[in-house]
């Protein structure tokens, strides 16, 4: 098995704008959950990285330090925790630069969406409750663990994420589910998700990455136009029926 490269490096800056929420802060570039589909790997154009994707990690050591400087004068605004990779990928175990900045972000009271596929968030679940206003989700992407082995073989389990995510959400805190990119067999997910989640976004594959695995396994008809409106109208539906927020992104 090819062996991890972790790197630390020296940002410059660690609050960047987004076009999802104000801000976006990714202490780690790459991540080791390493998913098929994964559309962050474009970042290798911009840092040089030669690796596969899932190879490598990044770490910004001094993503702590340079938080602290920023929120004293950038306006206050909600932090996506993160817009390109894992927050909560294995590495952060032992950097526990996510848990920093958080700490940092809870002292000034800035807003933040979390956003993972790692149980390992609820390692900071009290760090989470201290914020007036956070929100985290867990992303999801089939209702079926062969599925999701073949396209995120080095993620949590599908039950372990559900679990977390009721986990957080009986603590009180705002959860969502991410089930994006929506990948076969995701219809039973909704009956799991009842009472664990205040809403749930729904996005379709919008990336080739994963091409190879659809047509390895024969999995082509869930790449088409047809299977994400049947889709839709499946979960919109399901949701319906137990009475859950939700939005579809596509
Ligand atoms: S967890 Fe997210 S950022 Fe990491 S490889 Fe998977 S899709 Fe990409």
């Amino acid at each position: 098995m090819t062996s991890m490269i972790i790197k630390e490096v020296c940002a410059k800056t660690i609050i960047s704008k987004s076009k999802v929420h104000d801000y976006t802060i990714n202490p780690y570039i790459g991540c080791e959950h390493g998913c098929t589909y994964c559309y962050a790997r474009f970042i290798k154009r911009f840092t040089g990285h030669k690796e596969e994707w899932g190879r490598f990690v990044d770490v910004k050591i001094n993503a702590a330090r340079l938080l602290q400087r920023e929120v004293e004068w950038k306006k206050r605004g909600r932090v996506w925790i993160s817009g390109v990779c894992d927050p909560y990928q294995p590495i952060e175990r032992k950097y526990r630069l996510t848990r920093r900045c958080l700490e940092i972000l809870s002292e000034h009271n800035w807003p933040i969406t979390v956003q993972t596929k790692s149980p390992l968030v609820a390692r900071d679940l009290k760090l989470l409750k201290r914020f007036t206003n956070s929100e985290v989700g867990l992303t999801i992407t089939t209702g079926d663990e062969n599925i999701r082995k073949l396209f995120e073989p080095n993620v949590s389990s599908i039950n372990d994420r559900i679990e977390t995510l009721d986990k957080l959400h009986s603590s009180g805190l705002t959860t969502f589910v991410m089930i994006a990119p929506l990948l076969a067999r995701a219809n039973g997910l909704v009956a799991q998700l009842v009472g664990k989640v205040d809403y749930v976004l729904i996005d379709k594959m919008n990336y080739h990455h994963a091409d190879w695995v659809y047509r390895e396994h024969a999995l082509e008809y869930a790449m088409t136009r047809r299977f994400f409106n049947q889709k839709k109208v499946e979960l919109s539906e399901a949701l319906e029926k137990e009475k859950m927020s939700y939005q579809f992104l596509f």
